[in-house]
């Protein structure tokens, strides 16, 4: 199967209220030209560096998605195009990237990712440190005007048991509706960031509205 087959196919399926970021990491500019080709306009890619190299050799009208974690010190280099960072798990990056996208008069949106996973690898927060996080951006003074949180990510545990992943997203998302709730907290909280090539099916049966897909795209990596 060519990557446009596999793009269109993969799109065919998904509802119309669920946005395909392809995950586009590790492979070469012509792959990812012919997912543009095929109508593809949202890439991710999870360093930033790679993503820095593909946003000046590609197209303008593509929206370049952070999908991996975030090191403050890089903030920098994606803030002046970068469309949405997946990974914001700190305060102090949250304030980096206040910071940098002022410096380059930019809003820039952000989901928080929320640790959901029996692993001791994946990078999170926990409901109390979210909440922690939120009160902070709310009552800050100065007031972040150069970030806009626009909801959560997360990942699920690398298993094949399907109970334990829809018990994983299934919390993701109880965590979500009440955020969305707190409509006094903030402005607009619309995206819930999960589901992979393994797992979206049941992350669109748990309330996913962003999928993140790559292998099933692309082909495997090395
Ligand atoms: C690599 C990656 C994906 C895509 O994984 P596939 O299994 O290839 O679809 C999704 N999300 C994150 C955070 C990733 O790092």
């Amino acid at each position: 199967m060519s990557i446009k087959n596999n793009l269109l196919k993969i799109k065919s399926t998904l509802p119309s209220t669920v946005t395909l970021v392809a995950v586009s990491k590790t492979k070469p500019i012509p792959d990812l030209m012919e997912g543009y080709d095929a109508g593809q306009r949202i890439f991710g890619e999870n360093k930033i560096q790679e993503m820095a190299e593909k946003w000046e050799a590609m197209p303008k009208d593509i929206e370049w998605h952070m999908i991996g974690h975030v090191q403050t010190n890089k903030v920098k280099f994606m803030a002046p195009f970068v469309s949405l960072i997946h990974g914001v798990d700190s305060l102090k990056l949250l304030e980096e990237i206040n910071k940098q996208a002022k410096k380059n008069n930019r809003i820039i949106d952000c989901l928080l990712q929320i640790y959901i996973a029996e692993e001791e690898s994946k990078f999170g927060l926990d409901e109390e440190e979210l909440n922690e996080i939120l009160h902070f951006v709310q009552n800050d003074k100065d007031g972040m005007k150069n970030i806009r949180i626009v909801g959560l990510m997360g990942m699920a545990t690398f298993t094949d048991n399907q109970n334990q992943i829809k018990k994983e997203f299934t919390h993701l998302k109880s965590i979500f509706d009440k955020l969305q709730l707190r409509k006094d907290a903030i402005n607009r909280v619309s995206t819930l960031s999960m589901g992979m090539s393994g797992d979206y099916q049941l992350a669109i049966e748990c309330g996913s509205t962003m999928v993140r897909i790559g292998s099933s795209i692309f082909g495997g990596r090395i």
